[in-house]
C-alpha cells in the first residue's frame, strides 16, 4: 500500500539541453526535493538539437515526466512547439520551464522572475529610479528587459557592441527602450539606478571592460547576469568604485523555483543553504 501511495505521488522533471552535463539545475532541485522530503526527482536529459522535437512531444505521451527546463540550444524551438505559452514566453521567443496540464505542454520563460527576485531579495528599492542601463543584447538580455520595464521603469537604456540587435530590442520591447553601440555608455550612465550586465564578458575570467561607474546615481546598483566568477571584474571595479552590487548567482537559484512548483507542488525558498552548495560546485569545477 506504501509503495503504490509513493508511487502515485512520485514526480519527476527534467532539464534539457546540449551539452548539459554542467547544468547546475539538478543541484538546485534536488537540494529541493530533500529539502521538503518529496518522493520524485530531477535528472538532466542529453537532447541534440535535431532529436528536440520528437523528445518534446513524447512527453505528452505519458511518460514519466511532469514537466521540465529547458536550456541551450532549445529554448526558442520549446516555446514554438509548446500547445501553450503565457505572455512572458510570447513576447520573449523562448521558453525555459515547460509541463503538463490537462495533457497539453505549457511554456512560460523564469528568467525575468528571477532577475527581479535576486534584486529585490538582495537590493530592495532597486527599482525606484527612473533610467536603468542594460550592457548586452543577446538572449539574456530580452529578460532582463522585460522584467524592468514590466516594474515601470521609465528609460531603459540598451548599449551593445553590435547596434543592430540593440534596435531589434528596441523595436520589440517598445518605446521606453532605447539602443545604442557602446561608445554611449559614458553618457547613458550619467544618472543611472540600475546597471546590468547581460553580456558573457568577464566570464571564467574572461576580459571585461573599464568602466566608471561613478556616472551612475550615488545610490545605484550594479548587478551581472554572469556568477563565474561569483565577483566578476565589473562587479569588482563598482565596489571599488563605492556602488552597491548583486551577483548573478541569486537569478539562476530564483529562476528555478516557479518550475519546481509547477511539478513537485511546493514553491521552494532561496536560501543560503542553497547558495553554498551551488558555490561548492562552482569551486569544484573551478
Ligand atoms: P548571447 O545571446 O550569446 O549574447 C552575448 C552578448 O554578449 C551579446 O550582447 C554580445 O554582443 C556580447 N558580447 C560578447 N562578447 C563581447 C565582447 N568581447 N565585447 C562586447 N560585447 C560582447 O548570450 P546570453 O544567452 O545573452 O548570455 C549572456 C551571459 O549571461 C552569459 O554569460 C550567461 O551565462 C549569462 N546568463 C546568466 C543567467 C543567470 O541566471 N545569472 C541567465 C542567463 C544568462 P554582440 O551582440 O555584439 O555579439
Amino acid at each position: 500500500m506504501a509503495d503504490s501511495r509513493e508511487t502515485e505521488l512520485r514526480r519527476d522533471a527534467f532539464v534539457t539541453g546540449w551539452p548539459i552535463k554542467h547544468s547546475r539545475s539538478p543541484i538546485i532541485h534536488n537540494h529541493w526535493l530533500a529539502r521538503y522530503g518529496l518522493p520524485g526527482s530531477y535528472r538532466a536529459e542529453a537532447v541534440q538539437a535535431d532529436d528536440f522535437a520528437a523528445f518534446f512531444s513524447a512527453l505528452k505521451e505519458g511518460g514519466p515526466y511532469r514537466g521540465g527546463n529547458v536550456t541551450i540550444p532549445h529554448k526558442e524551438a520549446a516555446c514554438r512547439l509548446a500547445d501553450r505559452r503565457d505572455d512572458i514566453a510570447e513576447e520573449l521567443g523562448a521558453a525555459n520551464t515547460v509541463w503538463l496540464e490537462d495533457g497539453r505542454l505549457t511554456a512560460t520563460n523564469t528568467d525575468p522572475f528571477g532577475f527581479t527576485a535576486n534584486l529585490n531579495q538582495q537590493h530592495p528599492g532597486w527599482e525606484r529610479t527612473a533610467r536603468v542601463v542594460i550592457l548586452g543584447a543577446g538572449g539574456a538580455s530580452r529578460a532582463v528587459i522585460q522584467a524592468v520595464r514590466d516594474r515601470g521603469i521609465g528609460e531603459i537604456h540598451v548599449v551593445n557592441r553590435t547596434v543592430s540587435r540593440a534596435r531589434e530590442l528596441a523595436d520589440r520591447f517598445g518605446a521606453r527602450i532605447h539602443a545604442h553601440g557602446l561608445e554611449a555608455l559614458p553618457e547613458v550612465m550619467q544618472g543611472a539606478g540600475l546597471f546590468v550586465n547581460t553580456t558573457s564578458l568577464g566570464m571564467d575570467g574572461g576580459e571585461a571592460m573599464e568602466l566608471n561607474f561613478t556616472a551612475l546615481s550615488s545610490n545605484a546598483v550594479v548587478t551581472d547576469l554572469v556568477y563565474v566568477p561569483l565577483v566578476t571584474p565589473l562587479l569588482q571595479q563598482a565596489h571599488d568604485q563605492g556602488l552597491a552590487t548583486v551577483d548573478g548567482l541569486g537569478m539562476l537559484l530564483h529562476q528555478a523555483a516557479p518550475g519546481f512548483e509547477k511539478w513537485f507542488g511546493i514553491r521552494p525558498s532561496v536560501d543560503e543553504d542553497l547558495r553554498r552548495l551551488v558555490i561548492a560546485d562552482m569551486e569544484r569545477h573551478a
